[in-house]
């Protein structure tokens, strides 16, 4: 069993200076501002003088998007995260992307752009190599366990490893419309990428508080008394929201955990590239369940499903699998393929982790209201590894230039919340200072 995803990126307390901060020395803007040229009146320009200061809180997806695209647009940011970079569920989520699979829903434009998205970051970071970003086939099937689970392909549109009692296969995306990723991989990835070649500073520590003043964000203070001052705050602490009253006075985030196990088959190279959505029918009957599967190029394949709406502990390193609800993966996965069965694949991960729900069904993007410069980007649900990267560009817009192109974030701002703002503003009247 390994629930550990590896060595910490950047140990306690670490300082990864800022490059592009740094070369803007005070003498360069010196030399600028007595010059004959204009003052910069585009805030591309304003930015390259005069970086903007953004402390981002959480190093999950949404997090490390947010400061990937600050720093591209010139913000000097410094990433905050308590323990390491996609320790949670950005670092144990399928990665499954879909192009199409919110149209017609207000999460839709946010979901294709930020798909295309992925494709362009693909390009630019080498993704099949750096992250396993790869386009899929994607199918539903019905599975039903019995004792004797007969082997044998059934039809010519399932793939031939899926060769337990699989029914009635229906096509639900093509190389066009889906994809993936290896979520920890992608992360960890685009942090380095933000450290190398846009001066992000990660900072391991535990945020406390927000500091305000007159109305206005002034910075962060995190556990042990360090302070980072900062003109823009952005919160992208997934479930973990809740645990900040900041957050949770005016919205509710819940957390659903969720399951999943990580095989590596003997024979790799019979596991096709097709994504997998079950209707799993348990042999000693009670309800059907949907797991999800998703084979990788790095010749694992990872099962997902088996969740509930569970309080989240403080430490991400303290989420436990129900071992009833490995188990039942494991049942799936056995069912499913006789290349997943014991003794014909290894063990890699058997695993828990939280989706950040909100009442709503939909992510929390934008600005914190009475609080200029504080902001929040949450509750992505089931779809925060597909939904990161547009979340984190259009944040990155709303930051420095006070509006978002890319998507319309109207509908996911904070501010739709206002039947907790009785609550939401009694705390803000109290609060000079405001502690988490
Ligand atoms: C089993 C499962 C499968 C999934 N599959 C998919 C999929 O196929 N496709 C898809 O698009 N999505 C998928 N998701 C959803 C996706 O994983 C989440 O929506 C996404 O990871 C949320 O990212 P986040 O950055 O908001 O939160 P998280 O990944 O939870 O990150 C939050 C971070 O904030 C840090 N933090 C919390 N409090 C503090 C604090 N006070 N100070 C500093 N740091 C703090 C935490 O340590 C953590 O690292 C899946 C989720 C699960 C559970």
């Amino acid at each position: 069993m390994n629930l550990t995803v590896g060595a910490p990126l950047f140990s306690l307390g670490s300082v990864l200076r800022p490059t592009r901060y740094n070369r803007i020395s005070i003498s360069a803007v010196t030399i600028i501002q007595s010059s004959s040229s204009p003052s910069p009146s585009s805030p591309m320009e304003e930015q390259q003088q005069h970086p903007k200061r953004v402390v981002v809180c959480g190093g999950g997806v949404i997090g490390v998007c947010t400061a990937y695209f600050l720093a591209k647009k010139g913000a000097a940011v410094t990433l905050v995260e308590k323990y390491e970079v996609a320790c949670a569920a950005s670092g144990k989520a399928g990665g499954f992307l879909a192009l199409d699979w919110c149209d017609g829903g207000p999460v839709g434009p946010l979901a294709r752009a930020s798909f295309n998205l992925h494709r362009a970051l693909s390009e630019e970071l080498d993704g099949l190599q750096s992250y396993g970003f790869r386009a899929l086939t994607t199918l539903s099937l019905t599975l039903t366990e019995s004792n004797n689970t007969p082997y044998g392909s059934r039809s010519s549109s399932v793939p031939s490893w899926a060769d337990g009692p699989a029914r009635s296969p229906r096509s639900l995306g093509t190389r066009e419309t889906t994809a993936q990723v290896h979520p920890q991989l992608f992360t960890r990835t685009l942090i380095n990428k933000a450290v190398e070649n846009y001066g992000v500073e990660v900072v391991i520590g535990k945020l406390e508080r927000v500091e305000v003043e007159g109305g206005g964000v002034r910075g962060v203070g995190l556990e042990g008394g360090r302070v980072i001052d900062a003109e823009a705050v952005v919160l992208a602490l997934g479930p973990w929201s809740s645990k900040l009253d900041l957050l949770s006075s005016l919205f509710r985030v819940y957390g659903l955990k969720a399951h999943s196990i990580v095989l590596e088959p003997k024979q790799p190279g019979a596991i096709t590239p097709h994504a997998l959505f079950l209707s799993f029918y348990p042999s000693q009957g009670g309800r059907p369940l949907d797991p999800e599967v998703y084979p990788r190029p790095t010749g694992e394949v990872y099962i997902c499903g088996m969740s509930a709406e569970e309080e989240i502990p403080d430490n991400p390193e303290q989420i436990w699998g129900d071992p009833e609800s490995i188990r039942m993966l494991k049942r799936v996965a056995k069912t499913l393929s006789s290349h997943l069965g014991e003794g014909e694949a290894e063990m890699k991960a058997e695993q828990a982790c939280f989706l950040p729900c909100t009442d709503d069904g939909l992510p929390v993007i934008g600005e914190i209201p009475g609080i200029k410069g504080c902001y929040v980007a949450t509750g992505h649900s089931c779809w925060g590894i597909l939904n990161a990267p547009a979340t984190g560009a259009a944040m990155a817009e709303l930051v420095i230039d006070g509006h978002s192109s890319i998507v319309d974030l109207k509908q996911f701002s904070p501010a739709r919340f206002d039947k907790r703002r009785k609550a939401y503003d009694d705390y803000m009247s109290n609060a000079k200072s405001l502690f988490a």
